[in-house]
């Protein structure tokens, strides 16, 4: 087992959680071949640095890849990656079981996490599966609304009173004291699991373009390494374009991208919709920012009402998704992608998660009696 610091070279060779320069590390690149199985896991067996415990899979990954007719007016072939399916309803589920397989494995109790949302509610949901005590912090302001679709699990919910972004630096000091794993938004198990995103996509086509809505940056780095790893493999001719999207309200590595930074500032003052996606001091922004310079990708930024006219977009098509999710659509159209270029957007999360907020359909009435007028 090696890792290595993406952003200073040094390398690791037990698992620690981030390097000593602050940046979080990552599992040297794997090569290998793909084999006939049921789950992503089995059929990218050589691909993972921990044996799955697929026992306690619940089923995660293998999502569709949807054909999409949004594609059409802007003239590129559009693919939706549906990873609202999954067990709770997020592609964060792929990243928990691969890390809880770690945890696990390597003998811890309890695991814990620092989210709100969709992290927590998978972290949550996976300890429970995989007999594990779970420490869940959240922040002061989460509604109970939010906390119950974490806590129905079983997880430990603890709202943390203090600085949030800290948060995430002080779990990791203090869960490697009490012998507690943290599977924070970067871990480097987690971007493994994230990989089977890229994986599945490369199964069915390569694409040009690949549309990620991007927060701490764990997703983006493990798609990254997914098709990258493919391509050194011998699996695929060409690693795609990836485009990191960002909301205008929280877009720290948009802002540093196009000031041309090598390092991302914090975001004051935070406002979108989009809240899935709303990290104002990415743990992994320096690693993107990295990754965006070597291969000439692309960070662009949407407003809220762009998000929102894209969800409806989406559910129109008959896919729900949560406002964070929607990002990839509303940066599609303001992209100018050349003509008959394969795109795949990744749709992260599900819409019942947030219907706080949702531009709803119109609802009528009708009087029984008057109903044949109303189907009219
Ligand atoms: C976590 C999350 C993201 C962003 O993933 P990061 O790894 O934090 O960049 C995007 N969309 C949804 C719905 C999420 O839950
Ligand atoms: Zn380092």
């Amino acid at each position: 087992m090696k890792l290595i610091c993406p952003v200073c070279g040094k390398t690791y060779d037990k698992p620690v959680q981030r390097c000593e320069c602050g940046e979080s590390v990552e599992f040297e690149r794997f090569r290998g071949e793909p084999y006939i199985g049921r789950s992503v896991w089995e059929r990218f067996w050589d691909f993972w640095p921990v044996e799955p415990t697929l026992e306690f899979s619940l089923g995660e990954g293998d999502t569709p890849l949807v054909k999409s007719k949004l594609g059409e007016e802007l003239g590129v072939k559009l693919y939706l990656k549906n990873e609202t399916i999954n067990p709770t309803w997020s592609f964060k589920d792929r990243g928990t079981f691969l890390a809880m397989s770690h945890a696990l494995k390597a003998g811890y109790k309890t695991v814990g996490t620092v989210s709100t949302g969709n992290m927590a509610a998978s972290v949550s949901a996976y300890a429970s599966r995989f007999g594990l005590k779970a420490k869940i912090l959240v922040s002061q302001s989460a509604s109970d609304e939010k906390l119950k679709a974490i806590s129905v699990y079983g997880g430990e919910v603890i709202r943390v009173l203090g600085d949030y972004g800290r948060l995430y630096f002080e779990s990791l000091a203090i869960g490697e004291k009490l012998g507690v794993y943290f599977i924070n938004s970067d871990n480097p198990f987690r971007i493994e699991g994230y990989k089977g995103i890229a994986f599945e996509i490369a199964e069915e086509l390569t694409p040009d373009y690949v549309l990620i809505p991007t927060s701490s940056g764990g997703l983006f780095r493990g798609i990254a390494k997914g098709f990258i790893e493919l391509h050194e493999s011998g699996l695929i001719d060409t690693v795609p374009a990836l485009i990191a999207v960002q909301a205008e309200g929280c877009s720290p590595m948009c802002t540093a991208f196009s000031e041309g930074k090598a390092r991302i500032e914090r975001f004051e003052n935070p406002k979108t919709i989009a809240k899935a996606i709303a990290n104002p001091y990415p743990p992994s922004g320096n690693a993107v920012l990295k990754l965006l310079k070597e291969f000439g990708w692309k960070c662009v930024s949407v407003s809220d009402d762009e998000i929102l006219e894209a969800q409806k977009k989406l559910a129109k098509e008959g896919l729900f998704v949560q406002p964070a999710s929607a990002t990839g659509i509303a940066a599609l159209k303001k992209m100018n992608l050349p003509e008959g270029a394969k795109v795949v957007s990744i749709l992260t999360g599900s819409g019942l998660k947030t219907l706080k907020g949702t531009r709803a359909g119109r609802i009528w009435e009708c009087p029984l009696e008057g109903l044949e007028g109303c189907l009219h």
